[in-house]
């Protein structure tokens, strides 16, 4: 791919998701990007769809997802996030939700930005020497960035997560039904969520005990932080990691991306 010169300069750091989606969006606004990231393609454990189309990345058409909960919506979040003063709504576990797949964008995000990767091991100290860029992207885990680690919390709750790895002939033997999520927040199982969309299963389990299954990652559910290392109207925090914010969806890193 050939990237044609432009004036603006932007500086993504972080490879996943994330940091592509946004990446994507700047080249289409006229930036030109440097990706700094340690280059390797992301596992994406846990993330089981894109919740809005990503035009020029998303080709399949939207599918709809049926989620079923069993049990009750406490005992579900109780399994997530114990004591931590988290809401999860009844709505989102009930209502259908129009999905676009999340695997083929990244895809063939990755095929198409590769070449903007600097591998790099991004460090504050990293940062403070990056000169020469309007603006600066994070994807990364804000908690790794942040150089006052005494003063700012960074909240989260820790589960385990199993995603299919077909590349790695790596299949859940448990499969729902295919564009079904199952919830469950029922003290009988140890997971709490399963589902199997575009043909990828994934499933979770509570923090502690790692569950009895090969492939399965520990992976942090970022909640809350009230960081403020790198307050500024050209640095950008996308993605759940990067902002740190429970709930935000890989989508938004290209609408976020989009404005600026
Ligand atoms: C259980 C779970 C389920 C989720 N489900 C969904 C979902 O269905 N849909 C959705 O849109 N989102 C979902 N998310 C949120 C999020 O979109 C996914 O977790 C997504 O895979 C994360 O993408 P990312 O680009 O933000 O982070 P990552 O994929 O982790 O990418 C971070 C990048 O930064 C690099 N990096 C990290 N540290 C450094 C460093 N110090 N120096 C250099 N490089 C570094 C890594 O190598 C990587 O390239 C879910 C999250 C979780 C935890």
């Amino acid at each position: 791919v050939k990237f044609p010169k432009r004036s603006k300069r932007a500086a993504v750091l972080g490879c996943g998701p994330a940091g592509l989606f946004a990446t994507h969006a700047l080249i289409e606004k006229g930036w030109s990007v440097t990706i700094y990231s340690k280059r390797r393609k992301s596992e994406m454990f846990g993330a089981q769809y894109l919740h809005a189309p990503i035009p020029g990345l998303t080709e399949s058409e939207a599918q709809t997802i049926h989620y079923n909960l069993a049990g009750t919506v406490g005992t579900y979040r109780e399994k997530i996030y114990g004591a931590n003063a988290v809401t999860v709504s009844v709505e989102a576990l009930e209502e259908m939700h129009p999905a676009w797949d999340i695997r083929e964008a990244y895809d063939n995000a990755w095929s198409r930005y590769f070449p903007l990767i600097e591998d790099q091991d991004v460090t504050p100290s990293f940062l403070l020497a990056l000169t020469g860029n309007d603006l600066l992207v994070n994807s990364i885990p804000l908690n790794s960035l942040c150089y006052q680690r005494d003063a700012h919390q960074f909240h989260q709750t820790s589960i385990w997560a199993y995603g299919d790895a077909p590349e790695r002939g790596q299949f859940a033997s448990y499969r729902p039904e295919p564009f079904t999520v199952e919830c469950d927040g029922t003290p009988d199982h140890a997971w709490y969520r399963a589902s199997n969309v575009f043909g990828y299963v994934s499933m979770e389990w509570p923090g502690g005990k790692r569950p009895p299954l090969p492939g399965v990652a520990q992976v942090v559910k970022p909640i809350f932080t009230d960081c403020s290392c790198y307050q500024s109207r050209k640095f950008i925090n996308v993605g759940r990691y990067g902002s740190w914010t429970k709930g935000v969806l890989s989508h938004q890193a290209y609408e976020t991306a989009a404005k600026l």
